[in-house]
Order: structure tokens, then C-alpha cells, then sequence
């Protein structure tokens, strides 16, 4: 057997927990599929490494060549419990074998049940809720919106700088970032006005006036500039993740629920990325206790299976008319398996505590890093969602080159880290939440190493 077949053979949490190179990155196999990929796909779909998966699994994802490497990204914080994780696939696979789609809006089945009233049960509130599945995270931000504008009779949508939503044609508009995500795509959807975020490193007014700043701004859109009785909600990621892991001021997102709530506006918390223990709650809304009205979730949800949720309270879901909400493949029957694997997987094996454990461990490495290196601008994040932001020395200048060469020299050496941010210049740690203490450290020093030869 090959070093590929073998890894394959052994995937999911058996596979062997090392960082190990066997060609130079991209090896042989990955350039010959580079080369059969641009001939078949189109060039503005990208992948963010040159190395082609072969198998994955704890805190490994090995490649075609057989290389493995250390995975500080888990495909962005959506295989938190592993790639191939034991209990979901169990579950899926039983799934598989007795039925792989029946259409929930033709016939219902136990799993998407069981899926809701578990998200009813873990989302933030005792409040009385219902939850509707849906297959990605800029549905279930668009379906959000639906049952805010039924519930509301408005049609107002708030979000803010550096928010990221997704790429549908409503969310796309919510998103802050123009290019990529939105260059030569518009007319893009009207009714989404824009805030200020409570940025502490980046605040015009300084970092002690960065809640009360943007909340003056925030007050003034809804009451001024578009009229509270106009706004269906406000939404908002308690911590930015594409926009680069920005943690809003102290006090800023509990103060935006509030000033919701004194308007009749609904809160929408958008979890897909901070939800499922990544930042060392169950969700990031409860570190400052925070109920929303309506919580979206995805990514971290269903373990790498499509699935995705809008959970709210009652009497917001309950408004939509028959047949008003679906979609031919939404909770789809294998996706909700896995999905309660994950569940129990997260339950059982304490990640959530393991998640504030790996952030204490990254924020104290990152620290030093940051002490000797003249580049590192911020250092924040919670839990296991954290980032580096990268200036130019003496200076608040993005530095996006500098992050470019750090991803460089470590996927070189075996450790895959992305980045984020509006201005391209924030590297980002999320790692499985079942990555062993071994190449958590391995992976920080090559990280450190990184920052010593820019
Ligand atoms: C990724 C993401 C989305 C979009 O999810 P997709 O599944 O890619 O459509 C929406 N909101 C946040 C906060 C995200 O991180």
C-alpha cells in the first residue's frame, strides 16, 4: 500500500497524529491535479492551499503525495470535532444505508426532529423556540431575514463594517468586503444599511471610546437616518470571523441587543462561524449573556456535511405561513446524522472546555511572538477562534505581504493556517478542537519560526 492508500485506509481520528513531508509542497500529485483543475474549472473559483486532500483526521489533513500536514484551519472552523470523527460517521454512515433523501417538505423523519430540538435546547435563552434546517450558512442568514420581516412587518436590514454573511445575492449586499465577494455582481439588494463596528485596534476614537463611538453611530442610523419602525433587524457575528476575528469592544454586543430590544428591532446573532465550542462556549453569545431573538448556525454544525439552522423564539417563526419556508435538499436526512454526532462528540469529549484550553495555550504563545516581532499589530480572539493582525512596523498599515509569507513558510514545513481580514493582512488559528497537545505546540513553533525569518 501506498503512503496515500494507507492514510486513506486509516482515516478520521485513527489516522497517525504526525506532521510529516514526504515530497516538497505541492508535491507531484497535487501539480498534476492543479493542472487537470484548470483545465476543467473556472479560474475565479480558487483554493487557498496548492495541496489536494487525500484523508483527514484529530488535527491531521494528509495529501495526495502522502504528506501530512498540521491543521490550524479544519476547513474553516467546520470540522471542530475532527474530519471523519467517530461518532459522525457512524451516524451518517447508518443513515446512509437506510435512506439518503426523502425531501423533509414531502416526507419527515426522525433526525431533522431531533436536530431542532437539540438546537432549541442548546441555543442561548429558555424562551420558547423553533428551529427550520436549511443546507448552508448564507441561507440560513437569508431565511433569518424572511421570518425577521414577517415577524416585523418591516423590511430594514442593520449590519456592520467588516461583517461577513455569505455570497447569495441578500447576503452578498450584507457583507462588507467588496472584492472578492461582490465586485461586478451588483444591483445588489436594497433595504441593508451599514454601522460602524466597535473595532478596538482599528477605532478612530481610540480603543476606551470604541463601544461608545459605535453605538452613537448605530443609534443614529436606526433613529435618524433610516427610522427604527423601518428595520426588521440588526444582525450581527459576536465575533467577526471573515471580516478577521474582530472581538467588538467590551459591552458593544450586549449593548446592540438592548438597543434592539428598546426599538422592537430583532437581534440576530450570526453563529455560523463562532458556533459549536469554537470560541469555548457552546455559543459565543452566552460569554457576555446575550440572548438573540434568531441565532444562525452552520459551519461547525454537521461536522463537514451541509447543514445549516435558523433557531428563534416561537413567536417570530411561527408567523411564516404555510409552505412559506424549505427547500428540496434542507436537512438533508445523512447532514442531520452527522449533525448529532457532532452534538455528542462536543458533549462527551468536553470540547468546549478544550477550546478555552487551546486558546489559552495560542493567545500565550502569541504574546511572545508578538513581543519580538515588530509586525504583529494585534494579538485576539476567544477560545479556539483566534488571529494575528500584521502591520507595517511603528505603524496601524495592513500588511497583507507579511501574512502571505507566513502562510508560505508554513505550509512549506507542514502547518496550514488561513487568514482573514477586510484588509487582508490577519492570520487565523482554528484548529480542531481534538488536536492533540503534541502538534498544537509542534504547530506554534513552526509558527514562531515563521515570524523569526520574515
Ligand atoms: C461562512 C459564514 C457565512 C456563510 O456560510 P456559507 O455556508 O459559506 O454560506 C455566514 N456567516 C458567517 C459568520 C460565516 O462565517
Amino acid at each position: 500500500m501506498s503512503v496515500v492508500e494507507q492514510a486513506v485506509a486509516v482515516g478520521g481520528p485513527e489516522l497517525e497524529q504526525v506532521r510529516r513531508l514526504v515530497t516538497e509542497i505541492p508535491g507531484p500529485r497535487s501539480r498534476e491535479l492543479a493542472a487537470r483543475r484548470a483545465a476543467a474549472l473556472p479560474a475565479g473559483l480558487t483554493s487557498a492551499q496548492p495541496v489536494f486532500a487525500a484523508a483527514g483526521g484529530g488535527g491531521v489533513l494528509v495529501d495526495v503525495d502522502g504528506n501530512s500536514f498540521i491543521d490550524f484551519g479544519s476547513g474553516i472552523a467546520v470540522t471542530s470535532v475532527g474530519n471523519s470523527a467517530a461518532r459522525v460517521v457512524a451516524r451518517a454512515t447508518e443513515q446512509l444505508q437506510q435512506f439518503t433523501h426523502t425531501c423533509f417538505l414531502v416526507n419527515p423523519y426522525e433526525g431533522y426532529v431531533e436536530v431542532c430540538e437539540a438546537l432549541n435546547r442548546l441555543t442561548p435563552g429558555d424562551h420558547e423556540k423553533r428551529t427550520a434546517l436549511f443546507n448552508t450558512g448564507a441561507e440560513a442568514l437569508e431565511n433569518a431575514v424572511k421570518y425577521a420581516r414577517m415577524a416585523t412587518g418591516r423590511t430594514g436590514v442593520v449590519v456592520f463594517d467588516h461583517a461577513y454573511h455569505g455570497r447569495s445575492m441578500l447576503t452578498m449586499a450584507m457583507t462588507a468586503k467588496n472584492t472578492p465577494y461582490k465586485k461586478g455582481f451588483g444591483p445588489l439588494a436594497g433595504e441593508v444599511y451599514r454601522s460602524p463596528m466597535a473595532y478596538p485596534y482599528r477605532a478612530p476614537g481610540g480603543a476606551e471610546r470604541a463601544t461608545a463611538d459605535a453605538l452613537a453611530a448605530l443609534r443614529d442610523l436606526i433613529d435618524v437616518q433610516v427610522g427604527a419602525d423601518q428595520i426588521a433587524c440588526v444582525v450581527l457575528e459576536p465575533i467577526q470571523g471573515e471580516g478577521g476575528f474582530i472581538v467588538p469592544s467590551p459591552g458593544f454586543f450586549p449593548a446592540v441587543a438592548e438597543l434592539c430590544r428598546e426599538r422592537g428591532i430583532l437581534f440576530v446573532a450570526d453563529e455560523v462561524q463562532t458556533g459549536f465550542a469554537r470560541t469555548g462556549d457552546m455559543f459565543a453569545c452566552e460569554h457576555e449573556g446575550v440572548v438573540p431573538d434568531l441565532i444562525t448556525t452552520a459551519k461547525g454544525l454537521a461536522g463537514g456535511l451541509p447543514l445549516a439552522a435558523v433557531t428563534g423564539r416561537a413567536e417570530i417563526m411561527d408567523t411564516v405561513h404555510p409552505g412559506g419556508i424549505g427547500g428540496t435538499y434542507s436537512g438533508n436526512p445523512v447532514s442531520c446524522a452527522a449533525a448529532l454526532g457532532v452534538i455528542e462528540s462536543i458533549e462527551q469529549e468536553g470540547l468546549v472546555e478544550r477550546a478555552r484550553q487551546i486558546g489559552t495555550a495560542f493567545l500565550g504563545r502569541l504574546r511572545e511572538i508578538a513581543a519580538s516581532s515588530p509586525v504583529v499589530g494585534d494579538v485576539r480572539g476567544r477560545g479556539a477562534m483566534i488571529a494575528v493582525e500584521l502591520v507595517r512596523p511603528g505603524t496601524t498599515e495592513p500588511d497583507p505581504a507579511a501574512v502571505a509569507a507566513v502562510v508560505k513558510y508554513c505550509q512549506e514545513r507542514g502547518l496550514l493556517v488561513l487568514t482573514a481580514g477586510t484588509y487582508g493582512n490577519v492570520l487565523r488559528f482554528l484548529p480542531p478542537l481534538v488536536m492533540p497537545d503534541h502538534l498544537l505546540a509542534e504547530g506554534l513553533d513552526i509558527l514562531s519560526e515563521a515570524f523569526a525569518a520574515l
